[in-house]
């Protein structure tokens, strides 16, 4: 296991480290300050994966729903998730964090954010999602072309050389395996 990843750290991993289908999850949270039910699963088993210890996650989640809610309703809607993903209640299971797989097989409600934007996106809001992510024209239209046909796998490669501008020698199957590969590579 590695070491633990301070919370602090986040906004900046976020920007090269994280998939898109994370990234989503970070922004989205960083800035309306909730994330629903099937986000705060998919984004709290990535983090877990990554290596935030339960209780910094607690912390993480907190301050942000905090911004708009009472701490109190915090602690008796919110926090159970959290410690629930960690394996801390219910049946205690140790969750897995979702490989590509089951994150692109999820169906989110159209006002959710997680899920997999290679698949969820249409061409026009993907393109100009990673226009604004700073990928250059060839690479966006690479990455558009592998998610209109359908290979959300590939175009999350792709998406994975334009940000590091490197070759990936392997295909991503796991948000996770994304964020290793990022780290390794990053030093
Ligand atoms: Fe996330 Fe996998 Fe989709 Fe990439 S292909 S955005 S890692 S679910």
């Amino acid at each position: 296991k590695e070491a633990d990843i301070p919370i602090e750290s986040l906004n900046q991993l976020s920007l090269k480290s994280y998939p898109l289908c994370m990234r989503m999850c970070h922004d989205s949270l960083r800035t309306t300050h909730h994330l629903k039910h099937g986000g705060r699963i998919q984004y709290g088993l990535f983090l877990k994966g990554i290596g935030v210890t339960l209780e910094d996650s607690l912390r993480f989640w907190r301050e942000e729903f905090t911004k708009n809610i009472e701490p109190d309703k915090f602690d008796k809607t919110y926090a159970y998730g959290i410690r629930y993903n960690y394996g801390k209640e219910g049946s205690r299971t140790n969750w897995s964090p979702y490989s590509c797989m089951k994150v692109i097989n999820t169906a989110p409600n159209p006002q959710d954010i997680h899920g997999c934007p290679f698949k969820l996106w249409d061409t026009i809001e993907l393109r100009s999602k990673l226009t604004t992510y700073g990928l250059n024209a060839m690479a966006v239209q690479d990455v558009v072309s592998y998610a209109s046909k359908g290979h959300f796998q590939l175009a999350c490669g792709r998406y994975f050389e334009a940000v590091h501008e490197t070759k990936l020698d392997e295909g991503i199957t796991h948000p996770n395996a994304y964020f290793e590969y990022s780290q390794i590579i990053m030093g």
